[in-house]
């Protein structure tokens, strides 16, 4: 049976018209979808037995289902996430002293083979239906309001997957979540971030969507950064940043660079000065992530010295810098640790 949440409005319309139903139940649906996040057919209680009965044996809900859930000691929430043909994605909510963010993800798997990645060791299976999307940010809102007793403030499309590379559901699942008959969040709490897909970035720029974009650089020196993330010798950082001067231009909101500092990778004055110079060509800030290792012993953290260095250095020239701390690494819930590891 097919998902009723694969119908859009005007289908949904069109199916109740069909039925010798009004128009309106149709509005009534949707909003138990898509607003209410509801699960079950059967609950829809404005709409009569009959009509309910009716629906369902002509459509089901496909829905998320939480197949492991497990706390770190610093609250972070990592959520392993059963999908309706039996396949996994991790969801992990972040809370800090004033808010709440879910990390959710794009796919199953994921198509890029950054070395550094967990999820990266990972084939890709799929890409996540809309409503996979929706459901990872209704249930990360739930355990908020649950454990923090706070909604849901920010999403970044940070977890399992290349968002860039299931556009089409990404889009839709950022208007569901933003608009007042969906979630009603408001796009500017969202992220984005992408490995750096220049056309795609282009194309996100002019569907006026309102979010925001980080793009996960790790070094600005061509040659490294292809070898670090291997899929990206197809795309030029000068043909990025173009892209992201386009994206600067269209929605007037400055661009995040994700940046880890490894150990004899990317530790130099050279490197320092090769991220100065990119960023200095466009509105920006720069997040140096603080690595989580993933046990193969390539990639490890730089020591302090490495990263205070990168930290005056950009700050001299003017950049803002933040230095992000890892959170939840204990349950492997962390930045690039996404891979499953409970159910292997
Ligand atoms: N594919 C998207 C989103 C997923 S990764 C992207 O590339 O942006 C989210 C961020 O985590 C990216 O900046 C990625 O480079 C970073 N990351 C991946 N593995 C990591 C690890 N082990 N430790 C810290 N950050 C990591």
């Amino acid at each position: 049976m097919k998902d009723i949440r694969t119908l859009s409005l005007e289908q949904l319309t069109d199916y109740f018209l069909s039925l010798g139903e009004k128009s309106f139940r149709a509005k009534q649906v949707y909003d138990w979808l898509w607003s209410k996040n509801m699960h079950s057919i059967e609950d829809m209680t404005n709409l009569s037995k009959e009509l309910r009965e009716k629906i369902s044996e002509e459509y089901i809900i496909n829905p998320i289902s939480v197949d492991e859930l497990q706390k770190s000691k610093d609250g972070t929430i990592k959520n392993g996430v059963k999908l309706h043909d039996g396949l996994l994605v991790e969801s992990v909510l972040i809370p800090t002293e004033t808010r709440t963010t879910a990390c959710v993800s794009s796919q199953v798997g994921c198509s890029l083979n950054c070395e550094f990645c967990a999820t990266a060791r990972l084939k890709r299976m799929r890409n996540l239906e809309v409503a996979e999307i929706v459901d990872q940010v209704a249930l990360i809102d739930r355990q908020s309001r649950l454990y923090f007793d706070r909604p849901l403030s920010n999403i970044v499309f940070m977890g399992m997957g290349e968002p860039m590379m299931n556009y089409k559901n990404v889009v839709e699942s950022i208007r569901k979540i933003t608009k007042p008959e969906g979630l009603g969040m408001s796009p500017r709490r969202i992220t984005v971030s992408t490995s750096g897909i220049p056309k795609m970035i282009k194309m996100l720029a002019d569907e006026n969507l309102k979010v925001k974009l980080a793009l996960s650089l790790h070094s600005a020196i061509e040659k490294k950064r292809n070898e670090i993330m291997p899929f990206s010798d197809k795309f030029q950082l000068t043909d990025i940043m173009d892209s992201l001067k386009y994206w600067y231009e269209k929605t007037g909101n400055i661009i995040t660079f994700e940046y880890c500092v490894w150990k004899g990778i990317n530790d130099t004055d050279e490197d320092i000065r090769a991220l100065i110079q990119y960023c200095k060509q466009i509105p920006s800030k720069v997040n140096l992530i603080q690595y989580n290792a993933i046990g193969d012993g390539k990639y490890d953290q730089c020591n302090k010295d490495a990263e205070e260095n990168y930290v005056r250095q950009l700050e001299k020239a003017g950049i803002t810098v933040l230095i992000r701390r890892s959170r939840g690494g204990d349950i492997d819930a962390a930045c690039g640790q996404l891979a499953n590891k409970s159910s292997e």
